[in-house]
Protein backbone atom coordinates (compact mmCIF):
# COMPACT_ATOMS: atom_id res chain seq x y z
CA UNK A 1 0.00 0.00 0.00
CA UNK A 2 3.15 2.32 1.27
CA UNK A 3 4.36 1.62 -2.53
CA UNK A 4 0.71 2.25 -4.34
CA UNK A 5 0.21 5.30 -2.83
CA UNK A 6 3.45 6.74 -2.11
CA UNK A 7 2.75 6.84 1.85
CA UNK A 8 5.61 7.65 4.10
CA UNK A 9 6.45 3.75 5.29
CA UNK A 10 7.01 3.48 8.68
CA UNK A 11 5.64 0.41 8.16
CA UNK A 12 7.78 -2.89 7.39
CA UNK A 13 10.96 -2.35 9.61
CA UNK A 14 14.01 -1.55 7.68
CA UNK A 15 16.62 1.03 8.10
CA UNK A 16 16.89 3.76 5.17
CA UNK A 17 20.34 4.57 5.64
CA UNK A 18 23.57 2.11 4.91
CA UNK A 19 25.44 -0.22 7.55
CA UNK A 20 29.26 0.75 8.84
CA UNK A 21 31.16 1.79 5.44
CA UNK A 22 34.00 -1.07 6.83
CA UNK A 23 31.66 -3.22 6.81
CA UNK A 24 30.55 -2.54 3.31
CA UNK A 25 34.15 -2.59 1.90
CA UNK A 26 34.66 -5.64 3.55
CA UNK A 27 31.87 -7.45 1.31
CA UNK A 28 33.18 -6.04 -2.00
CA UNK A 29 36.56 -6.92 -1.05
CA UNK A 30 35.67 -10.52 -0.37
CA UNK A 31 33.70 -10.18 -3.74
CA UNK A 32 37.16 -9.49 -5.39
CA UNK A 33 38.83 -12.04 -3.00
CA UNK A 34 37.04 -14.79 -5.39
CA UNK A 35 34.36 -15.45 -2.36
CA UNK A 36 31.70 -16.05 -4.96
CA UNK A 37 31.13 -20.08 -4.74
CA UNK A 38 29.16 -22.37 -1.88
CA UNK A 39 30.78 -21.41 1.64
CA UNK A 40 31.55 -24.19 4.29
CA UNK A 41 28.54 -25.99 5.40
CA UNK A 42 28.15 -24.51 9.00
CA UNK A 43 29.30 -20.82 7.70
CA UNK A 44 33.21 -19.58 7.31
CA UNK A 45 35.70 -20.10 9.97
CA UNK A 46 36.09 -16.58 10.80
CA UNK A 47 32.55 -15.81 11.34
CA UNK A 48 31.57 -18.66 13.15
CA UNK A 49 34.58 -17.42 15.71
CA UNK A 50 33.54 -13.85 15.65
CA UNK A 51 29.87 -14.82 16.61
CA UNK A 52 31.48 -16.92 19.53
CA UNK A 53 33.55 -14.07 20.50
CA UNK A 54 30.30 -11.36 20.70
CA UNK A 55 28.82 -13.65 23.13
CA UNK A 56 31.53 -13.79 25.49
CA UNK A 57 30.19 -10.04 25.91
CA UNK A 58 27.13 -11.93 28.24
CA UNK A 59 29.31 -14.32 30.11
CA UNK A 60 28.47 -16.98 27.42
CA UNK A 61 30.87 -19.41 26.05
CA UNK A 62 30.32 -21.26 22.21
CA UNK A 63 32.51 -23.57 20.56
CA UNK A 64 33.02 -21.99 17.07
CA UNK A 65 32.91 -25.62 15.77
CA UNK A 66 30.27 -27.40 17.36
CA UNK A 67 28.11 -24.57 18.65
CA UNK A 68 27.27 -22.19 16.25
CA UNK A 69 26.12 -22.52 13.49
CA UNK A 70 25.40 -19.53 10.22
CA UNK A 71 22.31 -19.21 8.74
CA UNK A 72 20.25 -16.94 6.40
CA UNK A 73 19.24 -14.46 8.50
CA UNK A 74 17.65 -15.09 11.66
CA UNK A 75 14.40 -16.23 9.31
CA UNK A 76 16.40 -19.34 8.82
CA UNK A 77 17.70 -19.91 11.89
CA UNK A 78 14.03 -19.95 13.80
CA UNK A 79 12.83 -22.45 10.80
CA UNK A 80 15.56 -24.64 11.08
CA UNK A 81 15.51 -24.83 14.96
CA UNK A 82 11.74 -26.00 15.07
CA UNK A 83 12.06 -28.32 12.30
CA UNK A 84 15.05 -29.49 13.81
CA UNK A 85 13.79 -29.80 17.60
CA UNK A 86 9.84 -29.83 17.54
CA UNK A 87 7.42 -33.06 15.94
CA UNK A 88 4.24 -32.88 14.89
CA UNK A 89 1.67 -33.20 17.49
CA UNK A 90 4.41 -31.34 19.95
CA UNK A 91 3.44 -27.46 21.09
CA UNK A 92 5.09 -24.59 21.19
CA UNK A 93 4.68 -21.67 23.52
CA UNK A 94 4.71 -18.36 21.71
CA UNK A 95 4.89 -14.96 23.44
CA UNK A 96 1.86 -12.78 21.71
CA UNK A 97 2.13 -10.99 19.93
CA UNK A 98 4.82 -12.51 17.79
CA UNK A 99 6.86 -12.09 15.07
CA UNK A 100 4.86 -13.59 12.00
CA UNK A 101 7.25 -16.40 11.26
CA UNK A 102 6.43 -17.98 14.20
CA UNK A 103 2.89 -19.76 13.63
CA UNK A 104 4.47 -20.30 10.11
CA UNK A 105 7.32 -22.11 11.29
CA UNK A 106 5.48 -23.88 14.13
CA UNK A 107 2.84 -25.00 11.91
CA UNK A 108 5.75 -25.86 8.91
CA UNK A 109 6.88 -28.44 11.98
CA UNK A 110 3.58 -30.24 12.30
CA UNK A 111 3.58 -28.59 15.85
CA UNK A 112 0.58 -26.54 17.64
CA UNK A 113 1.03 -22.96 18.90
CA UNK A 114 -0.22 -21.67 22.58
CA UNK A 115 0.13 -17.99 22.51
CA UNK A 116 0.15 -16.07 25.82
CA UNK A 117 -0.29 -12.44 25.58
CA UNK A 118 2.06 -9.67 27.19
CA UNK A 119 -0.36 -8.00 29.99
CA UNK A 120 -0.73 -4.14 30.13
CA UNK A 121 0.83 -2.50 33.39
CA UNK A 122 -1.90 -0.62 34.37
CA UNK A 123 0.24 2.61 35.89
CA UNK A 124 3.31 2.61 32.95
CA UNK A 125 0.93 0.69 29.93
CA UNK A 126 4.42 -1.56 30.13
CA UNK A 127 3.46 -4.56 28.02
CA UNK A 128 5.16 -7.24 30.43
CA UNK A 129 5.05 -11.05 30.49
CA UNK A 130 2.39 -13.18 32.40
CA UNK A 131 4.14 -15.65 33.84
CA UNK A 132 0.92 -17.34 35.31
CA UNK A 133 -0.82 -17.82 31.79
CA UNK A 134 3.03 -19.13 30.47
CA UNK A 135 2.42 -21.31 32.92
CA UNK A 136 -1.16 -22.16 32.54
CA UNK A 137 -0.39 -22.54 28.95
CA UNK A 138 1.82 -25.08 29.27
CA UNK A 139 0.95 -28.87 29.07
CA UNK A 140 1.83 -32.74 28.55
CA UNK A 141 3.25 -32.14 25.12
CA UNK A 142 4.96 -28.83 25.31
CA UNK A 143 8.30 -28.91 23.94
CA UNK A 144 9.38 -25.57 23.26
CA UNK A 145 8.92 -22.00 24.50
CA UNK A 146 9.73 -19.47 21.66
CA UNK A 147 10.99 -16.05 22.96
CA UNK A 148 11.76 -12.83 21.58
CA UNK A 149 13.63 -9.85 23.29
CA UNK A 150 13.97 -6.93 22.56
CA UNK A 151 10.69 -7.34 20.91
CA UNK A 152 8.89 -6.94 17.92
CA UNK A 153 6.44 -5.36 17.65
CA UNK A 154 6.29 -4.01 21.41
CA UNK A 155 9.56 -2.58 21.93
CA UNK A 156 9.32 -4.37 25.38
CA UNK A 157 13.10 -5.33 26.82
CA UNK A 158 11.93 -8.62 29.32
CA UNK A 159 13.90 -7.65 32.43
CA UNK A 160 16.19 -10.09 34.37
CA UNK A 161 13.36 -11.02 36.91
CA UNK A 162 11.23 -12.27 34.18
CA UNK A 163 13.32 -14.14 32.59
CA UNK A 164 14.18 -15.74 35.53
CA UNK A 165 10.79 -17.12 35.68
CA UNK A 166 10.68 -17.82 32.20
CA UNK A 167 13.99 -20.10 33.28
CA UNK A 168 12.43 -21.47 36.22
CA UNK A 169 9.53 -22.67 33.83
CA UNK A 170 11.67 -24.45 30.62
CA UNK A 171 13.97 -25.86 34.13
CA UNK A 172 10.76 -27.39 35.77
CA UNK A 173 8.91 -28.74 32.60
CA UNK A 174 12.09 -29.60 30.89
CA UNK A 175 11.32 -27.17 27.59
CA UNK A 176 13.94 -26.30 24.81
CA UNK A 177 14.14 -22.20 24.63
CA UNK A 178 14.31 -21.07 21.54
CA UNK A 179 15.35 -17.21 21.66
CA UNK A 180 15.29 -14.48 18.91
CA UNK A 181 17.95 -11.55 19.86
CA UNK A 182 17.89 -9.31 16.73
CA UNK A 183 17.40 -6.07 18.08
CA UNK A 184 19.96 -7.15 21.03
CA UNK A 185 21.93 -3.94 20.29
CA UNK A 186 18.87 -2.00 20.40
CA UNK A 187 18.15 -1.21 23.82
CA UNK A 188 17.30 2.27 25.38
CA UNK A 189 18.04 3.92 28.50
CA UNK A 190 19.04 1.68 31.23
CA UNK A 191 17.36 -1.17 29.75
CA UNK A 192 19.56 -4.12 29.36
CA UNK A 193 19.88 -7.10 27.03
CA UNK A 194 19.76 -10.17 29.36
CA UNK A 195 20.18 -13.36 27.08
CA UNK A 196 18.04 -16.54 29.01
CA UNK A 197 21.14 -18.54 28.09
CA UNK A 198 23.18 -16.51 30.60
CA UNK A 199 20.31 -17.48 33.50
CA UNK A 200 21.47 -20.70 35.88
CA UNK A 201 20.62 -24.16 34.18
CA UNK A 202 19.65 -22.35 30.88
CA UNK A 203 22.96 -23.19 28.88
CA UNK A 204 22.29 -26.49 28.10
CA UNK A 205 18.86 -26.13 26.90
CA UNK A 206 18.95 -22.94 24.91
CA UNK A 207 18.93 -22.01 21.97
CA UNK A 208 19.89 -18.25 20.95
CA UNK A 209 19.23 -16.98 17.45
CA UNK A 210 20.48 -13.77 16.21
CA UNK A 211 21.57 -11.43 13.23
CA UNK A 212 23.56 -9.47 11.50
CA UNK A 213 20.42 -7.12 10.14
CA UNK A 214 19.07 -5.11 12.98
CA UNK A 215 22.40 -4.73 14.12
CA UNK A 216 24.36 -3.59 11.25
CA UNK A 217 21.78 -1.77 9.08
CA UNK A 218 21.50 -4.47 6.54
CA UNK A 219 18.59 -6.10 6.55
CA UNK A 220 19.40 -7.35 3.07
CA UNK A 221 22.20 -9.42 3.51
CA UNK A 222 20.27 -12.27 5.31
CA UNK A 223 23.22 -13.36 7.80
CA UNK A 224 22.09 -14.89 11.03
CA UNK A 225 23.45 -17.25 13.72
CA UNK A 226 22.47 -19.81 15.96
CA UNK A 227 24.60 -20.96 19.27
CA UNK A 228 23.60 -23.73 21.60
CA UNK A 229 24.56 -26.98 22.83
CA UNK A 230 26.59 -28.59 20.26
CA UNK A 231 23.69 -31.35 19.93
CA UNK A 232 21.09 -29.07 19.60
CA UNK A 233 22.91 -26.86 17.35
CA UNK A 234 23.81 -30.49 15.24
CA UNK A 235 20.03 -30.83 14.53
CA UNK A 236 19.52 -27.31 12.97
CA UNK A 237 22.23 -27.81 10.88
CA UNK A 238 20.81 -31.20 9.68
CA UNK A 239 17.77 -29.38 9.05
CA UNK A 240 19.23 -26.10 7.43
CA UNK A 241 21.30 -28.23 5.25
CA UNK A 242 17.75 -29.32 3.51
CA UNK A 243 16.85 -25.78 3.64
CA UNK A 244 19.23 -23.43 2.06
CA UNK A 245 22.63 -25.43 2.63
CA UNK A 246 24.56 -22.44 3.00
CA UNK A 247 24.07 -18.55 2.02
CA UNK A 248 25.82 -15.14 1.60
CA UNK A 249 29.50 -16.38 1.28
CA UNK A 250 30.90 -12.74 0.58
CA UNK A 251 28.71 -10.96 3.37
CA UNK A 252 29.63 -13.56 6.01
CA UNK A 253 33.48 -12.37 6.52
CA UNK A 254 32.20 -8.81 6.37
CA UNK A 255 29.76 -9.37 8.97
CA UNK A 256 32.77 -11.07 10.51
CA UNK A 257 34.83 -7.90 10.47
CA UNK A 258 31.32 -5.68 11.41
CA UNK A 259 31.23 -8.20 15.15
CA UNK A 260 35.16 -7.32 15.56
CA UNK A 261 35.47 -3.67 14.69
CA UNK A 262 32.10 -2.20 14.37
CA UNK A 263 30.32 -2.05 17.79
CA UNK A 264 31.56 1.40 18.23
CA UNK A 265 29.48 2.23 15.07
CA UNK A 266 26.55 0.35 16.57
CA UNK A 267 27.08 2.36 20.09
CA UNK A 268 26.18 5.36 17.52
CA UNK A 269 23.53 3.64 16.02
CA UNK A 270 21.45 2.89 19.39
CA UNK A 271 21.90 6.21 20.30
CA UNK A 272 20.17 7.52 17.97
CA UNK A 273 17.73 5.15 17.58
CA UNK A 274 17.04 6.19 21.01
CA UNK A 275 16.70 9.80 19.53
CA UNK A 276 14.66 9.10 16.94
CA UNK A 277 12.08 6.20 19.55
CA UNK A 278 11.68 9.71 21.05
CA UNK A 279 10.87 11.69 18.47
CA UNK A 280 8.24 9.72 17.20
CA UNK A 281 6.97 9.18 20.44
CA UNK A 282 6.47 12.72 21.59
CA UNK A 283 5.40 13.37 17.84
CA UNK A 284 2.38 10.66 18.12
CA UNK A 285 1.23 11.57 21.59
CA UNK A 286 1.09 15.30 20.13
CA UNK A 287 -1.17 14.19 17.33
CA UNK A 288 -3.19 12.28 19.66
CA UNK A 289 -2.24 8.62 19.98
CA UNK A 290 -1.46 6.72 23.76
CA UNK A 291 2.19 5.53 23.04
CA UNK A 292 3.66 2.79 25.01
CA UNK A 293 6.39 2.72 26.42
CA UNK A 294 9.71 1.41 23.63
CA UNK A 295 12.31 -0.22 25.11
CA UNK A 296 14.26 -1.09 22.69
CA UNK A 297 13.93 -2.49 18.80
CA UNK A 298 13.10 0.25 16.10
CA UNK A 299 9.50 0.05 16.49
CA UNK A 300 7.02 1.94 19.04
CA UNK A 301 3.17 0.53 19.57
CA UNK A 302 0.22 3.14 19.88
CA UNK A 303 -2.82 3.34 21.05
CA UNK A 304 -5.31 4.76 18.42
CA UNK A 305 -8.38 5.00 21.05
CA UNK A 306 -8.31 8.03 22.33
CA UNK A 307 -8.09 9.47 18.48
CA UNK A 308 -11.93 7.97 18.60
CA UNK A 309 -10.46 4.94 16.39
CA UNK A 310 -11.42 1.27 17.98
CA UNK A 311 -9.67 -1.13 14.64
CA UNK A 312 -6.16 -0.29 14.51
CA UNK A 313 -6.29 -2.86 11.13
CA UNK A 314 -9.04 -0.16 9.22
CA UNK A 315 -7.23 2.67 10.73
CA UNK A 316 -4.09 1.11 9.00
CA UNK A 317 -5.71 0.59 5.79
CA UNK A 318 -7.24 3.88 5.22
CA UNK A 319 -4.02 6.02 6.57
CA UNK A 320 -1.94 5.63 3.43
CA UNK A 321 -4.67 7.10 0.83
CA UNK A 322 -6.35 8.89 3.76
CA UNK A 323 -2.98 11.34 5.24
CA UNK A 324 0.03 9.34 3.49
CA UNK A 325 1.55 7.58 5.83
CA UNK A 326 2.00 3.61 6.55
CA UNK A 327 1.88 1.76 9.60
CA UNK A 328 1.41 -2.08 11.17
CA UNK A 329 -1.79 -3.18 13.09
CA UNK A 330 -0.70 -5.36 16.12
CA UNK A 331 -3.22 -7.42 15.68
CA UNK A 332 -1.78 -9.10 12.47
CA UNK A 333 0.91 -10.42 15.01
CA UNK A 334 -1.55 -12.10 17.24
CA UNK A 335 -4.24 -15.14 17.68
CA UNK A 336 -6.29 -13.34 19.79
CA UNK A 337 -7.10 -10.22 17.06
CA UNK A 338 -9.97 -8.41 19.42
CA UNK A 339 -7.30 -8.16 22.41
CA UNK A 340 -4.86 -5.75 20.21
CA UNK A 341 -7.31 -4.08 18.01
CA UNK A 342 -6.37 -0.66 19.79
CA UNK A 343 -2.92 -0.92 18.61
CA UNK A 344 -0.78 -0.32 15.39
CA UNK A 345 2.77 -0.04 15.46
CA UNK A 346 5.34 2.51 13.26
CA UNK A 347 8.60 1.53 12.82
CA UNK A 348 11.32 4.62 13.65
CA UNK A 349 14.68 3.34 12.10
CA UNK A 350 13.99 6.26 9.40
CA UNK A 351 16.18 9.66 8.85
CA UNK A 352 14.88 12.17 10.79
CA UNK A 353 13.53 14.53 8.28
CA UNK A 354 11.18 11.15 7.32
CA UNK A 355 10.08 11.08 10.66
CA UNK A 356 8.98 14.63 10.89
CA UNK A 357 7.09 14.30 7.39
CA UNK A 358 5.07 11.58 8.79
CA UNK A 359 4.46 13.31 11.84
CA UNK A 360 3.18 16.70 9.98
CA UNK A 361 1.00 14.14 8.26
CA UNK A 362 -0.16 12.18 11.22
CA UNK A 363 -1.32 15.46 12.89
CA UNK A 364 -3.98 16.22 10.36
CA UNK A 365 -5.68 13.06 12.00
CA UNK A 366 -6.91 14.51 15.34
N1 LIG B 1 12.87 -11.94 14.41
C1 LIG B 1 12.36 -10.72 14.60
C2 LIG B 1 11.70 -10.42 15.90
C3 LIG B 1 12.45 -9.75 13.61
O1 LIG B 1 11.92 -8.55 13.78
C4 LIG B 1 13.12 -10.08 12.42
C5 LIG B 1 13.29 -9.04 11.35
N2 LIG B 1 12.32 -9.01 10.41
C6 LIG B 1 13.62 -11.37 12.24
C7 LIG B 1 13.49 -12.28 13.27
C8 LIG B 1 14.28 -11.83 10.99
O2 LIG B 1 15.61 -11.50 10.96
P1 LIG B 1 16.49 -11.71 9.64
O3 LIG B 1 16.24 -10.55 8.76
O4 LIG B 1 17.88 -11.79 10.15
O5 LIG B 1 16.05 -12.99 9.00
N1 LIG C 1 11.36 -7.37 10.86
C1 LIG C 1 10.70 -6.50 9.97
C2 LIG C 1 9.34 -6.15 10.50
O1 LIG C 1 8.86 -6.72 11.46
C3 LIG C 1 10.60 -6.89 8.52
C4 LIG C 1 10.56 -8.33 8.16
C5 LIG C 1 9.47 -8.67 7.15
O2 LIG C 1 8.89 -7.81 6.53
N2 LIG C 1 9.18 -9.91 7.05
O3 LIG C 1 8.75 -5.26 9.94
Amino acid sequence: MATRTGAVNLGQGFPDTDGPAGMLQAAKDAIDAGANQYPPGPGVPELRQAVAEHRTRYGTHYDPDTEVLITVGATEAIAATLLALVEPGDEVLLVEPYYDSYAACVAMAGATRRAVGLVEDPETGRLGLDVAALRAAIGPRTRALLLNSPHNPTGTVLTRAELAEVARLCVEHDLVAITDEVYEHLVFDAHEHVPLATLPGMAERTVTISSAGKTFNCTGWKIGWVCGPAELVAAVRAAKQFLTFVGGAPFQPAVAHALRHELEWVEGLRTSLQDKRSRLAEGLTEAGFAVRPCEGTYFITADVRPLGFTDGARLCRELPERIGVAAVPVQVFTDHPDRWRHLVRFAFCKRDEVLDEALRRLARLS
